[in-house]
C-alpha cells in the first residue's frame, strides 16, 4: 500500500497572507490536496475560536493544533477508540471535540506576566492586557476576528517595549517552567509545549489510522521550527519583507519558497507534488 500523507501547517503568514490574512494564493494547492483526500491539519498560534473559523472558511475536518501547541482539537470518531489508545495521553471531551491539552491554563501565564511586571521593571504587554479594539489595532483583525483572537486558554502574544528585555522575559519564564518562542508578529508565552510535540502526537494517531504516512509542513517563523524538524518533508516560506527567519540548524531537505505567505504555499505543495513524493 502507498504511503499516505499528512499536512501540517502554520497559518499566519504562511496558509494566510501577513497582511490581509487571505488564503485565496493557496486554494488551488488546497483543491488538489482536498481531491487526493490528504489530511490539512491547521497548526497555529491562533485560538480555538479563531481557528475553527477558518477550518470552516476551507471546509476542513481534520483534527487542529492551536496556540502554539496547547492543545489538539479532534472531532470525535475522526480516529477511533482504539487508535486513540495508548497514545499516552487521553483526550478529554469539551463542547463538540475530544481534546488533547498539552499547555498551561492562561490564566497561569497571565500571572507570571504580572507577577514579572511587579517584580522587575520589565515593560510587557499581552493580549489580555488589551480591549478587542486594542488588539484589532495592532494585528489588523477586523473586531469581530480580534474577539475570537482574545478567547486565549494556552498561550498569551505579548510584545515588549524594550524588544532586548526578551532575554530576562525568556529567563524568568525558563525559571517558572514556561517558555517565551517568537512567532511572525508576537512574541509568545506558552507552558512547556510546541508545535513540534503536538505535531508527534498526531503523526503517531495518523500512523495507526492510515499505516505507513509522509507528513509535510509549512511554517514561516521561529515558533515553527519544532514543527518542522518532526516532519519529513519541511517547508520554510518566505516572508512578505524578504528577509530570511533565523533559525538554527535548518533540515538539509527544508523547501524554502520564493513567494511569500500563501502563493508559496501552493509552490510548496506543488513542487512535492511534481516530486513524486506525495503520489497517494
Ligand atoms: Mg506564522
Amino acid at each position: 500500500m502507498a504511503n499516505r500523507f499528512v499536512v501540517f501547517t502554520d497559518l499566519d503568514g504562511t496558509l494566510l497572507d501577513a497582511e490581509t490574512y487571505s488564503f485565496q494564493a493557496a486554494q488551488p494547492a488546497l483543491e488538489k490536496l482536498k481531491k487526493k483526500q490528504v489530511p490539512v491539519v491547521l497548526c497555529t498560534s491562533k485560538t480555538r475560536a479563531e481557528t475553527e473559523v477558518i477550518a470552516r472558511q476551507l471546509d476542513l475536518k481534520h483534527p487542529f493544533i492551536v496556540e502554539n501547541g496547547g492543545a489538539i482539537f479532534i472531532s470525535p470518531g475522526y480516529f477511533t477508540p482504539e487508535q486513540l489508545k495508548n497514545s499516552g495521553y487521553k483526550p478529554k471531551r469539551k463542547g463538540n471535540y475530544l481534546v488533547i491539552e498539552l499547555g498551561l491554563p492562561y490564566r497561569q501565564l497571565r500571572q507570571f506576566l504580572v507577577n514579572m511586571r511587579k517584580s522587575f521593571p520589565l515593560k510587557v504587554k499581552g493580549f489580555g492586557d488589551c480591549r478587542p479594539e486594542e488588539i484589532a489595532r495592532i494585528t489588523g483583525l477586523s473586531l469581530g476576528e480580534a474577539r475570537l483572537a482574545a478567547r486565549r486558554e494556552y498561550d498569551e502574544p505579548c510584545q515588549l517595549e524594550d524588544s532586548a528585555q526578551i532575554r530576562l522575559l525568556r529567563q524568568k519564564a525558563r525559571e517558572a517552567g514556561l517558555k517565551v518562542v517568537r512567532g511572525g508578529r508576537f512574541i509568545h508565552l506558552t507552558g512547556n509545549n510546541d508545535k513540534g510535540r503536538a505535531v508527534r502526537i498526531l503523526k503517531k494517531l495518523y500512523r495507526r489510522k492510515f499505516g505507513q504516512i509522509i507528513s509535510l509542513g509549512l511554517g514561516d517563523a521561529a515558533n515553527d521550527w519544532p514543527m518542522l524538524k518532526e516532519v519529513e518533508l519541511p517547508v520554510l516560506v518566505a516572508r512578505p519583507d524578504g528577509q530570511p527567519v533565523v533559525l538554527k540548524k535548518l533540515p538539509e531537505n527544508i523547501y524554502k519558497t520564493k513567494k511569500a505567505g500563501p502563493a508559496g504555499w501552493t509552490e510548496a505543495v506543488n513542487y512535492w507534488l511534481k516530486s513524486g513524493q506525495l503520489e497517494v
